[in-house]
């Protein structure tokens, strides 16, 4: 059993924006250690708090490694995060843990800046490409309220995919 369930696209949650954190406390710990093990177990590369439920401008992200390029896998922790810089265009299918089942064709910046607070309160700034990019730009519009489906140019373009077959979805 994950630590948290993953809602469907439909909670209302899902579509506010969410609130900022405030305090960085055993609390703020807990649901992260727990977002981190929710995603795990979905096999997604991020997950936004909005997704388990809490309003928190808050996400998890993890990189897989890539064994053959001897690129071991990145964690990013980031709470009230910003995006300061976006750079390029680039067109990739993605999909979301909220919306199960369903890819689609996104357009997003291909290379960005964000910067945040990690779990201890302490400043970061996290520069991302190709599948980070895509993550950190995902699981920003979470907090936003904004789902990917919103940025296809038509929900005919979704794909429908077996999700045991498919690589996982971004988160
Ligand atoms: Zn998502």
């Amino acid at each position: 059993m994950p630590a948290r369930q993953i809602l469907f696209a439909d909670a209302p949650v899902l579509r506010q924006k969410a609130r900022r954190v405030r305090k960085y406390d055993a609390a703020l710990r807990e649901l992260v250690a727990d977002m981190l093990e929710t995603m795990h177990a979905a096999n997604g590369v991020g997950l936004a708090a909005p997704q388990v439920g809490v309003s928190l401008r808050l996400f998890v992200i993890e990189i897989p490694a890539d064994e053959e390029a001897g690129i071991p896998a990145r964690q990013y922790v980031l709470c009230n995060p910003e995006i300061v810089k976006a750079v390029g265009e680039e067109t990739e299918e993605e999909g979301c843990l909220s919306l199960p089942g369903y890819v689609g064709e996104v357009t997003r910046a291909a290379v960005v800046t964000v910067k945040g607070f990690d779990v201890n309160g302490k400043a970061v700034r996290v520069r991302g490409e190709g599948l980070l990019a895509r993550a950190l730009q995902h699981e920003l519009d979470h907090l936003d309220g904004i789902l990917f489906i919103d940025r296809l140019e038509s929900l005919d373009k979704l794909r429908r995919v077996d999700q045991a077959a498919e690589e996982a979805p971004v988160g």
